[in-house]
């Protein structure tokens, strides 16, 4: 190493932090290369300020603590978990659904162990892997045949390349979806190679609008629930049914895209009934398609379900290759459609279900538990109390619907706004950030996706409270 300027002199070498205690330990646990970099990183910022002040001190302890905070804060995962108190349940920003337990065992199996994936166990010759969901994904929908891929939009385009490539594809004005993260049909469609054929008005088609449209050059009739948006007043949309029966007499095959779609009916959760996946075949759609990580509950993934000469077409098309879904995901896919065989316990086993599921007293004895240990971690400048509130569901699944809820509503002493973002930013630098929302000057934690209580009064009483002059500008998301 070079000498030190006199004044410099007492400034430790990388080698002598190197030997300290915490250096050894930062080194077992992270590797020599970034433990080397964040010493001298930190004996460089202790050089800087040595110069401007030269009373600054810096030990070898000192240094050798810096550089382990500094690899610690490098090296954390930014996959990290997160306290989702939005009252948003399949928060896309958040990762929409969380697992059943039965669903993370069975990927934690295939990603320890080969597995049977393209394998006939019986045969010992190659299989398939839609092999290993089709059955119950028959048994549970009414179809034919079933296949799985990425997620619901690669279905979508699936569905569109496969029927509609260099022909039209037949789309009701009403129903020409954004869904958000620029995922937009008539795109999607140009991009499947399909042209686009709008029928209808933005609120009102018609059955006649369908049989008008259906020509020669017609590949496929798309039907797309609407799940993110709803059109109210003078409207019009022919049902799937009678879709089916002007489509069917035609020869055209009609998919429908249920968007988040569900295989039981939700009104048992005092939800509005939205189409079942069922219910959909029943009314005669050939092909239906929907998400794996919305109301199902399960991973990413895209399910098409229908007739079998149709989902034997999709599966000749050699796109469906490149939009496969991987064996861990795979693997959760089938323990969570297992679940759904046994509906009178699902409530208990997939967490989406159970979130719905949880009625509004639940919630407000939850919040009166947790509203004191918020308040103690808050102290003099913000109050908190219980409050009722409204959950959605959230990825577009039944926009119009809210859930009734209970939250802790937290205020700022001073009623400022500048207070309350610098408030939801303390949350969000908690080991684990807590994500709430900014509604009607407060800090709303809406507690329905509250299930860890331990481990929330555990978390936030690390909070570092922001400081009155602090400056945050934050704004939080609830899409
Ligand atoms: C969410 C949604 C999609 C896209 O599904 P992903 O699984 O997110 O790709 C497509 N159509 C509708 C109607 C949707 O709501």
């Amino acid at each position: 190493m070079k000498t030190e300027p006199s004044t410099r002199r007492d400034i430790p070498s990388v080698d002598e932090v190197l030997k300290t205690e915490t250096a050894l330990d930062a080194i077992d646990r992270f590797g020599r290369p970034v433990v080397v970099a964040a010493i001298r990183t930190a004996l460089d910022s202790l050089r800087s300020r040595w110069s401007d002040d030269d009373k600054a001190t810096g030990t070898v302890a000192d240094v050798a603590a810096d550089a382990l905070a500094q690899v610690e804060s490098d090296m954390r995962a930014n996959v990290r978990p997160v306290f989702n108190l939005t009252g948003t349940i399949l928060h896309t920003n958040l990762g929409r659904a969380i697992l059943a337990e039965q669903a993370q065992d069975a990927a934690v199996t295939a990603m320890r162990q080969a597995i049977a994936l393209e394998f006939d166990l019986e045969s010992g010759k190659r299989g398939e892997r839609d092999s290993l969901i089709r059955t119950i994904l028959c048994e549970l929908t009414g179809a034919e045949d079933a296949t799985l891929v990425n997620n619901n939009a690669a279905a979508i385009l699936l569905v569109l390349n496969t029927f509609a490539l260099r022909r039209e594809a037949i789309v009701s004005r009403g129903e020409l979806i954004e869904i958000g993260g620029a995922f937009r049909l008539p795109e999607i469609m140009a991009r499947a190679g399909a042209k686009l054929v709008e029928i209808g008005t933005t609120n009102r088609t018609h059955a006649k609008d369908y049989i008008e449209g259906i020509g020669a050059k017609t590949g496929l009739v798309l039907k797309v629930h609407t799940s993110n948006y709803r059109i109210e007043g003078f409207t019009k949309e022919v049902g799937a049914r009678q879709l089916a029966e002007i489509t069917s007499a035609r020869g055209v095959p009609l998919a429908h895209d249920l968007g988040s779609g569900t295989l039981i009916d939700l009104s048992g959760y005092g939800l509005t009934h939205e189409p079942t996946v069922a219910e959909s075949v029943t009314d005669g759609a050939d092909l239906v398609t929907f998400s794996g990580d919305k109301l199902f509950g399960g991973p990413q993934a895209g399910f098409i379900v229908g007739r079998k000469d149709l989902i034997a077409r999709i599966n000749r098309n050699p796109m469906k290759r490149a939009l496969r879904v991987d064996k861990i995901r795979l693997a959760a896919i089938e323990a969570t459609l297992r679940l759904y065989s046994d509906p009178d316990r699902l409530a208990e086993r997939v967490p989406t279900i159970r979130q719905i599921a949880y009625t509004q007293p639940e919630i407000a004895e939850r919040a009166a538990r947790v509203l004191p240990i918020v308040s103690d971690a808050l102290g003099t400048k913000f109050f908190a109390k219980v409050e009722t509130c409204d959950s959605q569901i959230g990825s577009g699944a039944l926009p119009q619907e809210t859930i009734a809820s209970s939250c802790i509503a937290i205020r700022s002493a001073k009623k400022s706004g500048r207070a309350l973002n610098a408030l939801a930013a303390a949350f969000r630098r908690l080991p684990i950030p807590v994500i709430g929302r900014i509604a009607d000057q407060s800090l709303i934690l809406d507690l329905r996706c509250l299930e860890d209580e331990a481990a929330f009064a555990q978390n936030i009483s690390a909070i570092a409270m922001p400081e009155p002059a602090a400056r945050q500008s934050s704004t939080e998301n609830t899409s």
